[in-house]
């Protein structure tokens, strides 16, 4: 049991995973590169000791989002190559390449403006071209790559920038067997090529997880997996996956209490005890990132008290409410531990499990973890 003061509700993330994680990845992918994302604070499991973890067990590079996210891991101290991808052209594009951050540019207009970024910085920028070849989201479109690389063109003759890479992402590498894995790779070496007649020696980069899971042919240059450094599989179920999950979503009994027969439990009383039964209240809810549509269902489990059991009722703001049997089977007492989410060990609840009810996948579940929920990294 935890001892006095411990948290209430907790994010425990095991770093031991995420260098597993990341020794398996990149022995994978071991022709390649391997940049690990840690957008959205490391997927919600702390960007930069999550970056410092997978730096030391075989990544090299990192990736994120946006330029306040890069700005944020070197203010931290992490000086490794990083590379950031989703701007607004008046973004502070100097601060960033003065912080050594490489860039991706999906067009000319954010070209211009981390060109002038680069000026005003006084320090050439590495550029990574995003090429549109499917998702139709970030990149650059096909009509307007000619025109994009004329400018890189440009910027390279005057030592404004240099090309580091040409990459793109993927659609739907998640699901083997998809076509537009194939499609979209013809057309980022089409993409590569016409760089490649304009003197440049691009890298090339496709690969996320799944991509990087199920697609050696396509480890190119440099992978860049996310979710499953985080040891969420992007197709495997968590038993048959060689990855280990790292974060764990706890909280502590706040209060024990038994109940009658015929008493109702938590909003709308859709639970409602057939006999005398042993509630625990754990203060975690949707505020922290315990969505209230989960037990909807009446399916969300937890462990307690060294077994797996069903929450009672509907998940509230702050708290919900664990169904622990008739009076006096489960050992259960106030500041007892309870896993909401983790590892899966002995059949305990998963991130994926979330998912799965929630008709949503596990990326959502782990970076929506927030609110009173103090992060423990170990
Ligand atoms: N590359 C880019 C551009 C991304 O946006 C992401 C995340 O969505 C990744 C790589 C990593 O993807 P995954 O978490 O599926 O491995």
């Amino acid at each position: 049991r935890p001892g006095p003061g411990a948290p209430a509700a907790e994010a425990v993330v095991d770093l031991d995973a995420v260098r597993h994680n990341t020794r398996y990845l990149s022995g994978l992918a071991s022709g390649a590169e391997t940049m690990v994302v840690v957008k959205a604070d490391g997927y919600g499991h702390g960007a930069a000791a999550v970056a410092r973890a997978a730096l030391s067990a075989g990544a090299t590079r990192l990736g994120v989002a946006t330029l306040e996210e890069a700005l944020a891991l070197r203010a931290d101290g992490v000086d490794a190559p990083l590379l950031s991808w989703l701007h607004l052209p008046d973004a502070d594009f100097a601060a960033a390449v003065a912080a050594g951050v490489e860039l991706s540019v999906s067009g000319r207009v954010h070209l211009a403006a981390v060109l002038a970024g680069a000026r005003a910085a006084g320090r050439r920028v590495r550029l990574h071209l995003k090429a549109d070849t499917g998702l139709s989201r970030n990149g650059c479109p096909p009509g307007e790559w000619p025109a994009l690389l004329d400018d890189v063109s440009q910027g390279v003759a005057d030592g404004t920038c240099e090309v580091v890479a040409v990459w793109s992402h993927l659609a739907a590498a998640d699901e083997p067997g998809q076509p537009a894995v194939d499609s979209q790779a013809a057309r980022l070496h089409a993409a590569a090529a016409l760089a490649r007649d304009r003197g440049f020696a691009p890298q090339l980069h496709l690969c996320n997880s799944a991509g990087l899971m199920t697609r050696p042919d396509l480890h190119l240059d440099v992978v860049r997996p996310g979710i499953a450094v985080y040891g969420l599989d992007p197709i495997a179920r968590p038993a048959d996956s060689p990855l280990r999950p790292a974060m764990t979503l706890r909280g502590r009994v706040a209060l024990t209490k038994t109940v009658e027969a015929g008493e109702g439990v938590s909003y709308g009383h859709e639970w409602v005890a057939r006999e005398p039964r042993t509630l625990a209240l754990v203060p975690l809810g949707y505020a922290d990132g315990v969505p209230r549509r989960l037990n909807d269902g009446g399916r969300m489990r937890v462990r307690i008290g060294g077994t797996v059991r069903p929450v009672a009722g509907r998940v509230c703001m702050d708290q919900f409410v664990v169904d622990c049997g008739r009076p006096g089977i489960l050992p259960v007492a106030i500041g007892d531990p309870v896993e909401l989410f983790g590892t899966g060990a002995d059949g305990g609840p998963t991130a994926r499990e979330w998912a799965d009810e929630l008709g949503t996948i596990h990326y959502e579940i782990v970076t929506g973890v927030r609110g009173r929920v103090r992060r423990t990294v170990t």
